[in-house]
């Protein structure tokens, strides 16, 4: 692997540079210099239009191709462009779960149609898709999911009955993509149909609820005999085969596991500032425990690591070999990881953390990275059987 950026790449770097250096701070001004968390109703609002301004400048989704509204950015260039917002400070993307969930599930196993309809709509932020997976009682075990839909072919479409829960802004978006047990009498893995349902149908309640954090991130999705027709979007709502839909979702937590949500460049960019926070609260001359300098090194060398270990996946997928299962030790690590950092960093505030800082902040979302994506629990549990050969119990 060489870990030299060619001359184009370093040009991008300064083009993405250049652009988010007076974009950004003209987006803050428009929302007063401090826009609010885009996990409230307002904060949304607000992300939106910088997903806009991304979009129309042409970086809302860089790696994907021109027709879609990317601009046919190399790997490569993704990860260099997710460094540099990152290390910008630029804001939590709000249409995540589409754009680093849905959209590689929808280049490998939607139509042309499907495509050119989803794609272009969800990239510009006139689609908001949230994430159709757990149930109140199918979170860990996401094959015992009871959701169902009913073919009903005299009307052409599908009837929808069940609940979804821990749906991530679902209050805020326009769009659900979710599995659905589609066989009556089908268990587990079988008999699961992955859907695309715009969640302004009849019969489907949205009901937005809070987090830890206090802000209101969270829906509760209830699905009352709500029809689906299959006109309800172009090529159809389906995604891939009717009754194939587990293993279509597993491409998708694969993406949310792996490579696309959580780029090395939030975590470097978050290492960088708890060496600038050590740093001024020494020069302050403050009194701070000799084994936080080690936990900061050890922060920040663990991001690079994780830096390099992202470029090595890259490589890997550019010759085509995929992740796989691995991908769960990668989740694993970021998610521990960025709990350290922030832990370090409210142990050099000590008493001068805010419960509403951005560190505390950062901590308390921090800690729902072990849960989110699949708990670590269960991904030990997948990379001690899958990954290591280890007997299962
Ligand atoms: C911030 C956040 C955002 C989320 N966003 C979404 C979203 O957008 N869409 C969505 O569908 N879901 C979302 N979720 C839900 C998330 O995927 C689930 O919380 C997660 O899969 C765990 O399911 P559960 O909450 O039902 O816990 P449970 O499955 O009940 O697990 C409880 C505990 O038991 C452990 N456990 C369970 N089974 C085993 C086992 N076999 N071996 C060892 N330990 C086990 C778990 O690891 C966990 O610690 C989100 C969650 C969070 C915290």
């Amino acid at each position: 692997m060489d870990l030299t950026w060619s001359e184009s790449e370093e040009a991008f770097r300064a083009e993405a540079r250049a652009w988010l250096a007076q974009a950004l701070p003209a987006w803050r001004d428009r929302h007063g210099g401090r826009p609010l968390s885009g996990d409230t109703a307002e904060g949304f609002a607000q992300h939106l239009d910088w997903e806009r301004t991304l979009f129309d400048a042409g970086w809302a989704v860089v790696s994907w191709p021109v027709e879609h509204g990317g601009r046919g950015a190399s790997r490569w260039e993704w990860l260099v462009f997710e460094e540099e917002y990152h290390a910008a400070g630029a804001p939590p993307r709000v249409t995540q779960n589409g754009i680093f969930l849905l959209a590689p599930t929808v280049f490998a196993f939607g139509t042309p149609e499907q495509q050119a309809h989803v794609l272009r709509r969800m990239a510009r932020g006139d689609d908001r898709w949230c994430q159709g997976w757990s149930e109140p009682d199918a979170g860990s075990d996401l094959a015992s999911l009871t959701s169902r839909a009913r073919r009903d072919d005299e009307r052409g479409g599908w009837v929808l009955e069940g609940r979804k829960t821990w749906t991530t802004r679902g209050a805020f978006c326009t769009h659900l993509f979710g599995l659905f047990r589609s066989e009556p009498g089908s268990e587990r893995h079988r008999g699961l149909t992955y859907l695309m349902v715009p969640l302004g149908l009849d019969g489907v309640t949205v009901r937005g609820f809070g987090r830890l954090d206090g802000d209101e991130g969270f829906a509760e999705v209830t699905f009352d005999g709500a029809f689906l027709p299959d006109d309800s979007l172009p090529g159809g709502p389906v995604l891939g085969e009717v009754g194939a839909g587990w293993s279509v979702a597993m491409a998708t937590t694969s993406s949310e596991r792996g490579l696309t949500l959580r780029s090395p460049g939030r975590f470097t960019a978050t290492a960088a500032r708890l060496v600038d926070l050590y740093r001024q609260r020494r020069d302050e001359g403050r009194d701070l425990d000799p084994g936080l300098r080690d936990r900061v090194t050890q922060g920040w060398m663990e991001a690079e690591a994780y830096r390099l270990q992202t470029l090595q996946t890259v490589t890997d997928d550019a010759e085509g070999r995929p992740a796989g299962a691995a991908s769960s030790f990668v989740k694993i690590w970021w998610s521990e990881l960025d709990v350290a950092l922030h832990e370090t960093a409210l142990d050099i505030l000590g008493p001068d953390a805010e419960l509403d800082g951005p560190w505390s902040k950062g901590w308390q979302f921090a800690l729902s990275g072990p849960i989110y994506a699949g708990t670590n629990e269960i991904q030990r549990n997948i990379a001690a059987e899958r990954v290591l050969g280890l007997p299962r119990r």
